[in-house]
């Protein structure tokens, strides 16, 4: 049991969950807020323990599952890979083992192998993530065009990027549609991609999960249920960019 002041830290982990703590103020009790963004804030009196926040959060866990899955967020345990020979990345629900080669210059996928150069070694998570965002770009963007024909809203543009914590984001505007895919959705098989952009691309209508949204992913892709489970549960395996050791 540890008595370390809370406050005295900026963040704190509690198994998979990651919470920044807010300054003290002069509230009694303790609060999580799970942000829009999906990051989780933590709350607390000025003379909370390290040990009372841990229980508190732990008491609390499913509650922030629950409002982290509202929000389109990806949890599980943390994936974490090593840049050696053999080790296996997922590309379009298929996994590919790595090989380091010193005769290529760039992260490629040839013949079912990851060839990467050896630079891999120190730089694996950003140069493998750079890999997924510029093919997945390239794929999304033309797997984007019949669903985004069949709502009427062609044209739609699809960016990759880190979203943290979500599959994807997009919001109702006027002007240019646009929805971003996180690279790590790309781990996915296709038929998860499809039930990911959809989703998004049903936000580009309506902002939240109201019953009108579920009736336009529904129209889209009837028996989405049964992919919006298999995402819950497969999306749990999807790396996130951890590495074994330093590099982050
Ligand atoms: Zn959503």
């Amino acid at each position: 049991m540890t008595t370390t002041e809370l406050h005295d830290l900026d963040t704190m982990r509690v198994g998979d969950l990651v919470l920044s703590i807010t300054p003290p103020t002069e509230r009694v009790t303790l609060e999580i807020v799970v942000e829009r963004d999906a990051s989780l804030v933590l709350k607390a009196p000025r003379s909370a323990t390290v040990a009372r926040a841990e229980e508190f959060v732990a008491s609390k866990r499913s509650w922030i599952y629950r409002k982290l899955a509202e929000k389109d967020a990806l949890v599980g345990p943390p994936i974490v890979k090593q840049f050696v020979d053999g080790e296996g990345f997922a590309y379009l629900g298929r996994s590919h083992r790595l090989l380091i080669d010193d005769a290529v210059n760039a992260v490629r996928l040839d013949r079912g192998r990851f060839l990467a150069p050896p630079a891999v070694r120190s730089r694996g998570a950003s140069l493998m993530r750079d890999w997924y965002t510029q093919a997945g770009t390239h794929w999304l963007r033309r797997r984007v065009r019949p669903w985004a024909s069949r709502m009427g809203i062609d044209p739609v543009t699809v960016d990759v990027r880190d979203l943290g914590y979500r599959w994807g984001s997009a919001r109702p505007a006027s002007g240019e549609q646009r929805v971003n895919i996180h690279w790590a959705t790309l781990q996915l098989p296709p038929s998860l991609v499809d039930y990911v952009l959809v989703h998004e691309l049903a936000h580009l209508r309506e902002a939240n999960h109201t019953p009108e949204f579920w009736a336009i992913v529904s129209h889209l892709m009837p028996g989405y249920e049964s992919q919006k489970t298999n995402l819950a549960a497969i999306g749990r395996g999807v790396w996130l960019g951890a590495v074994h050791g330093s590099e982050r």
